[in-house]
């Protein structure tokens, strides 16, 4: 698969394997760089209908969502100041913790 440009910070560096579902999330990225979700699709103006995800972030060798990350930056907010809260109810929202339940 050629690199995805929309993960934020990879500088070339590879993802993680996607695991077997209901394995523990490892922050392989295929969920997001195959179908953004409706968090995104709803929330950041004027986001592509299909494609990967632009809040696709990368750190410590592995992907994670920018929309709990810093919400604010890409549904540009004035501001971060409701970052944490805003970012907690996305994380609850997407059922982040709860291990991979991509099944494409
Ligand atoms: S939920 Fe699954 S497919 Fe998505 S990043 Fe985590 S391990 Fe990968
Ligand atoms: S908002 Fe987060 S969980 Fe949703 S597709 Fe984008 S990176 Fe993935």
């Amino acid at each position: 698969m050629a690199a995805v440009v929309a993960i934020d910070g990879a500088n070339g560096n590879r993802l993680p394997v996607r695991p077997t579902y209901g394995s523990p999330c490892n922050g392989c990225g295929y969920c997001c760089v195959t179908q953004a979700c409706a968090v995104a699709l709803e929330h950041i103006p004027d986001h592509p209908a299909e494609g990967p995800c632009q809040a696709m972030e990368y750190e410590d060798g592995r992907f994670v969502c920018g929309m709990i990350r810093r919400p604010g930056h890409y549904m540009r907010l004035p501001n971060d100041w409701a970052d944490e809260v805003i970012g907690d109810m996305i994380a609850t929202a997407l059922g982040a913790g709860r291990g991979c339940d991509a099944e494409f």
